[in-house]
């Protein structure tokens, strides 16, 4: 699950990290209030006003706009909100800005990257630190690697100053500064783990012409199986800023992930689906989507999957591709018909049942009177199914 920036902040700022400060507006008419407090607030007729959307880049995109006086934030609060972002991280198609933080503005000296993660391949957590921050740090670790510091963190032992140490020096800070970076550096890591966040991004940490060490952004990502932990966080979440049809087929607890194609595929188990959608490319089709239906696959489950599957305008044939172990073939060819027979199904689908009761589900199918395309195996149906879809396509 992702954040916002202001919501970031509020986090960081709990767990002692320095942040540049403001509010948070969603409607035109509470601009000029909050722009004066903030002015009031920090001392300074200049603020600087921002697009809040989960998505980088908004400096670049228009959606960061630093305003000397009350007129130009109001004016810049105008244009901003209810706006669509396009960043090069939304997409073409962009993302509507519903909400606008108003922040003081800072007089940067120079602009730093901090981040925390997990890596993998260690088994621990990753610390980097640079001192190219404010731009793409992707580009950065692509043509100047050697800009980027690192440090591993083992979960069990937890960040040591000494290690803090390490990253303000990879900076080149000293004197008090060294020591306010160390000690944000330190919160921070507090502030992953605590929080179960998979991510924790600071772009750019600023130090300011006052010699004030800042968190000018803030990105967070967290675990969504650690969530039941933290109720505050999941409060957090914003349904307009996710698909809406993850979104839906989460309610339903389905694993569905939108993708391009026009084969949608509703399978049971997560390795099944993936093998799904490799042999669906391997016959010449593309995916709609990754679907996994999960190990009760009945009429109710089935039927989801159908309607998510279906409020994807560009899905042209469905392979239904189910193993059953625990759950009886039988039972769901039952659930195929019945939910094919109540929805009203337009596009082609085709169906492979393998595992227990496999037979038996053959036959009532063919029984059935529905329209469905029946499949031997895997390359079978993949082969039916992208032939259904590029014909379908074509009428
Ligand atoms: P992002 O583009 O979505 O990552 O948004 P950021 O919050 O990182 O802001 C983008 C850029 O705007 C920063 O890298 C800064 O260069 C600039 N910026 C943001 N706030 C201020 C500010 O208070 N003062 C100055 N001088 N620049 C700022
Ligand atoms: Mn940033």
């Amino acid at each position: 699950m992702k954040i916002h920036e202001y919501q970031g902040k509020a986090i960081l700022k709990s767990f002692d990290v320095p942040v540049q400060d403001g509010e948070v507006i969603d409607s035109p008419d509470q601009a000029e209030a909050a722009i004066e407090r903030v002015q009031q607030r920090f001392h300074s007729p200049a603020v600087v006003v921002k697009a809040q959307i989960h998505a980088g880049g908004r400096g670049k995109g228009g959606g960061v706009k630093y305003s000397p006086t009350k007129e130009k934030a109001l004016e810049h609060v105008r244009n901003i909100l209810g706006s669509t972002l396009v960043t090069h991280q939304t997409g073409p198609k962009g993302q509507r800005v519903r909400k606008v933080y108003i922040t003081q503005a800072l007089d940067i000296a120079h602009e730093y990257y901090a981040a925390l993660t997990l890596d993998r391949s260690r088994g621990k957590h990753v610390f980097m630190v640079s001192t190219e921050g404010g731009v793409d740090i992707e580009s950065v670790a692509a043509n100047t690697p050697e800009k980027i510091a690192k440090i591993w963190i083992d979960p069990l032992v937890g960040m040591k100053p000494f290690q803090a140490r390490i990253l303000a020096n990879a900076l080149h800070l000293q004197g008090d500064q060294l020591k306010r970076a160390m000690s944000i550096f330190l919160n921070m890591y507090r502030c992953y783990e605590e929080t179960d966040a998979s991510l924790v991004e600071i772009n750019p940490l600023v130090k300011t012409e006052q010699g004030d060490i800042v968190a000018l952004d803030a990105k967070f990502n967290f675990d969504d199986n650690a969530l039941f932990r933290h109720p505050d966080i999941v409060e957090m979440r914003d349904l307009f800023e996710e698909d809406p049809t993850e979104v839906e087929a989460g309610k339903y607890h389905l694993n569905y992930i939108k993708l391009d194609g026009n084969v949608g595929c509703m399978v049971n188990g997560a390795g099944l689906a993936m093998a799904t959608m490799d042999i669906i490319k391997l016959s010449g089709g593309e995916p709609a989507n990754f679907l996994d239906v999960g190990g009760a696959a009945n009429v109710e489950t089935v039927k989801n999957g159908f309607k998510i599957i279906l409020s994807d305008e560009h899905v042209r044939a469905i392979l239904i591709n189910i193993f059953g172990g625990i759950v009886r073939c039988d039972r769901v060819a039952n659930g195929v018909i019945q939910a094919v027979k109540e929805l009203e199904l337009t596009v082609p689908v085709v169906v492979r049942l393998e595992g227990t009761n496999a037979e038996q589900a053959k036959d009532i199918l063919a029984r059935s009177g529905v329209q469905i395309i029946p499949a031997d195996n895997m390359k079978d149906a993949a082969e039916k199914v992208v032939a259904a879809a590029n014909q379908n396509q074509g009428e």
